[in-house]
């Protein structure tokens, strides 16, 4: 089918369920992450996988001597070494300075700007004084954010008063910050879309994200919002993505606010949580068309196969492994439930342990579907 193999920087969940769309395809995939029980590496026998971080220079040499392409699970890797092979020649999707980019979302919001896309005025915060300038320009609240490193909102805190402003800077004093003005959204949406190298893009539809404590919760697919709001929402994620060179899919946050005019979050180079349901909902999953996209093959499409799907994360709440498995036992018995289990050996409040997807004829019998597993997840809860 294509003899390249592929090297993936990063052996967590994303790169588990790239494998198993690679797996269909017959690809050869070889993982690069410190576990050997990594979620990624469980399920692709045939390789030899390597040890070590996926910012570890060496470690991503080597992988890069093994493999014909490399693509990442994170956007927190190494993008200097990744720079410096692709000047000897190496494929790297998306480029290299793509991922330097949207790894600094400071950098990731300039270059947005820059291309007339739509984001929350910002500012740098690099001193104290910077952020009380902050507030005084955008007002309270506001938000103080890592520019990089930041995943599930670890990176952000809500500065709701000029006292808050030391304990923010104390809480996220490892990176550099800045200072983003308060979206007062009404919806959160989403949309994944592929590009491939050429410069084509395909858009997913876009879909609501909720979130709890900041960890996204829910992906209702299709977003129940008016079709105007859809169609602007799916143009300011296709602008975006036209101005990041390399191919792969890349999912796009964005807020709606009550006007119905859109604000883009942030962009992840990569397959995304908001983007599980492709796999049942879609006619080709998000991770398909990663593959099919940085092995320059012809892109699947991103049309829905189901009239509905609602994706709900399975998080650890405890070191009890359990806990998981409860709503998941309560989706054995649901139609249109499909389960995916990570295999992660550590569960821990807050860590992704699994996902499950339920599809339906109509939003109002996935919601029904929905509603047993959402209360084995939180019991009274829906
Ligand atoms: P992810 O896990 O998606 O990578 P992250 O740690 O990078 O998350 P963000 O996406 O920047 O964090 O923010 C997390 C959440 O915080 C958003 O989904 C949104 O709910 C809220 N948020 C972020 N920025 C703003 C803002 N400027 N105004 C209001 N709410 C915001
Ligand atoms: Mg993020
Ligand atoms: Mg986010």
């Amino acid at each position: 089918m294509n003899s390249q193999k592929v090297g993936i920087l990063g052996g967590g969940q994303l790169g588990r369920m790239m494998v198993e769309a690679a797996s269909r395809l017959n690809l050869q995939v070889v993982i690069l992450d410190a576990p050997e029980d990594a979620p990624a590496k469980q399920i692709e026998s045939t390789q030899a996988h390597i040890g070590g971080t996926f910012n570890d220079a060496d470690k991503i040499r080597e992988l890069a001597s093994q493999v014909d392409v490399l693509t990442v699970e994170i956007e927190h890797v190494n993008a200097d070494v990744l720079a410096e092979l692709e000047q000897k020649g190496h494929k790297v999707h998306p480029s290299s300075q793509t991922i330097k980019t949207i790894q600094d979302k400071f950098v990731q919001k300039e270059h947005l700007v820059s291309h007339g896309v739509p984001v929350a005025d910002f500012m740098e915060t690099l001193t104290q004084d910077a952020v009380a300038e902050a507030g005084r320009k955008f007002g309270y609240p506001f938000m103080l954010k890592s520019k990089t490193m930041a995943y599930d909102g670890k990176g952000n805190f809500v500065v709701k008063t000029a006292s808050d402003i030391e304990p923010a800077m104390a809480a996220l004093s490892k990176t550099p910050l800045y200072a983003e003005k308060w979206a007062p959204f009404t919806k959160e949406l989403a949309v994944m879309v592929v590009r491939r190298a050429n410069g084509e893009v395909r858009s997913y539809p876009v879909v609501e994200t909720i979130h709890k404590n900041s960890i996204c919760h829910l992906v209702i697919c299709p977003a129940q919002v008016d079709g105007t709001v859809l169609a602007r929402a799916q143009q300011v994620a296709e602008n975006a993505i036209k101005s990041f060179p390399g191919a792969g899919v890349f999912g796009v946050e964005m807020f709606v606010l009550a006007d119905g005019s859109i604000l883009l979050n942030e962009i992840a180079p990569r397959p995304h949580n908001s983007g599980h349901y492709t796999i049942e909902a879609c006619e080709t999953s998000q991770y398909e068309n990663h593959m099919r996209a940085i092995l320059d093959m012809p892109l699947g499409s991103t049309d829905m196969k189901v009239p509905a799907s609602i994706m709900v994360n399975i998080l650890g709440s405890s070191d009890s492994m359990e806990e998981c498995y409860r709503p998941c036992k309560e989706a054995l018995l649901v139609d249109g439930a499909t389960i995916h289990l990570y295999g992660k050996k550590g569960c821990r409040a807050g860590r992704k342990m699994g996902h499950i997807t339920v599809v339906g004829e109509s939003m109002m019998q996935v919601q029904q579907r929905l509603k047993p597993i959402l209360n084995a997840i939180e019991p009274g809860v829906d």
